[in-house]
């Protein structure tokens, strides 16, 4: 990396074209697994009021406490940068009418941003896609998310990976349990940490949620919410696992997973890899029946997930092959002037009639030698030549650059069809 006076701000990556490659590849498996699902996209602006995020994700979540990229704009009003897209999801479906009385699957793919410490995994700005459903209770929709995410892992060839569930019952039987959760922990007061401590009196259940390995053995022991939770509760829990358990989905249920907002309800669940250390969550998703209420409106009972692309693609790149872009099919060389005066139509009328050709044009003139030399380093499969002889005859001629195929001229009219057969024969190999 060269030493340049204004670097990128920590946290924040440039993604050169070998690796936005990667990217593309994985950004459409995703798209088009969620589209088969019946789930359309959703953009929303990266900016939104302050409050928006304060009043949806709580003023006592890490994320608001001290991850948000806020500041005041020209008008004195104070907006963020998102740091996810679920209250934007929200706030646009109050904003257009889409909630009341409507069933809505919504997907989105975009950047959020965090100031959080950056290491592998965890970065400042990333990759969200998500999606977000509105109007329907469950437990279907709640297994059809689990499903669909699994199915995402799956057209990845991701399968070092295994869905945690729980669920957090309703705000009545969480008070119960947050009550003997409070008390449970006042035993161990002194060994708790200072996060913990903190939480403690503020919101009990994240506790359950600490990193910290020296939390782990007294978080092991705790009261389960599980045991609390009503017949209801349990039912909605129960179908869920019932299909799991049958459609063989690699899950188990850790009764500790929780999410410390009121507006979370019933259903939680993340899937977790092994092959990323520390920061091996993958997806993160849940009910959250009453955020619409929260956000002013009537209620609607609404479930989502977000996966976190940039661990996708690293846990791809620690477990499989290497991505290779797509070669370029032809590279186009043009010997004098009035060969270059005819390539641009001749360009034209194959770039039309063949818009899958990867077409790379010759800039910048040179004599052959140096075009062919081009051409080579481009990486493209064959090299279109076009030089005096081809000009007089209305010929071209195609020369293999990676294989021992025999160097053929034809007619220029017969370069559609000569292109179409090499793009069906290559990009199906
Ligand atoms: P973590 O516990 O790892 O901080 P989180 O609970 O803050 O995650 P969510 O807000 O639920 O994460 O976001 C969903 C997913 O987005 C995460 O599971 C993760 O894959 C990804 N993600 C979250 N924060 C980051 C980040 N700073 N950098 C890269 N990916 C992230
Ligand atoms: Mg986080």
């Amino acid at each position: 990396m060269a030493k340049v006076e204004i670097q990128s701000l920590k946290g924040m990556r440039d993604l050169l074209p070998e690796q936005s490659y990667q990217w593309q590849f994985v950004e459409e498996k995703l798209r088009k697994v969620i589209e088969s699902y019946g789930y359309q996209e959703i953009r929303t602006p990266l900016l939104e009021k302050t409050e928006l995020f304060k009043r949806s994700m709580g003023e006592v979540t890490d994320v608001v406490e001290k991850e948000m990229y806020s500041f005041t704009d020209l008008n004195g009003d104070s907006i963020s940068l998102r740091p996810e897209a679920t209250a934007s999801c929200v706030r646009a479906g109050m904003q257009h009418g889409k909630l009341q009385q409507q069933i809505q699957r919504w997907w989105y793919s975009g950047f959020m941003f965090r100031h959080e410490k950056p290491q592998k995994g965890r970065y400042r700005q990333f990759q969200q896609v998500g999606v977000e459903v509105f109007g329907l209770q469950g437990p279907d929709i709640d297994i059809e998310l689990m499903l669909l995410s699994w199915q995402l892992w799956q057209a990845l060839g991701l399968d070092n990976v295994i869905l945690e569930v729980n669920s957090i019952g309703n705000l009545t039987e969480r008070q119960n349990y947050k009550q003997d959760l409070v008390k449970y922990f006042e035993q161990y007061k002194s060994q708790l940490d200072v996060d913990s401590q903190r939480r403690l009196y503020t919101n009990p259940l994240r506790i359950l949620d600490s990193k910290n390995p020296e939390m782990q053995t007294m978080i092991a022991k705790a009261p389960k919410m599980l045991d609390y939770l009503s017949k209801q509760c349990q039912q909605h829990f129960v179908e869920i696992t019932t299909v799991l358990t049958q459609l063989k989905v690699p899950y188990r249920v850790n009764p500790y997973l929780v999410r410390g907002l009121d507006y979370y309800n019933q259903t939680v669940f993340e899937w977790l890899t092994p092959d990323l250390g520390s920061q091996g969550t993958i997806c993160a998703g849940g009910r959250y029946d009453g955020l619409v209420t929260q956000l002013g409106g009537k209620a609607v009972p609404a479930i989502g997930f977000a996966l976190g692309v940039d661990r996708l693609i690293d846990l791809i790149q620690a477990t499989q092959i290497k991505f290779t872009p797509p070669a370029l099919h032809a590279y186009w060389i043009a010997i004098g002037e009035q060969a270059q005066q005819q390539s641009w139509s001749l360009q034209q009328s194959i770039r039309q009639a063949l818009p899958q050709l990867r077409l790379l044009n010759n800039c910048n003139g040179g004599n052959f030698k140096t075009q062919f030399k081009r051409a080579d380093k481009s990486g493209a499969l064959y090299a279109i030549v076009l030089a005096e002889s081809e000009l007089e005859q209305a010929t071209v001629t195609i020369k293999p650059l990676r294989s021992d195929e025999q160097q053929q001229t034809i007619q220029q009219t017969e370069l559609v069809n000569y292109f179409a057969t090499i793009i069906r024969t290559k990009d199906n190999q």
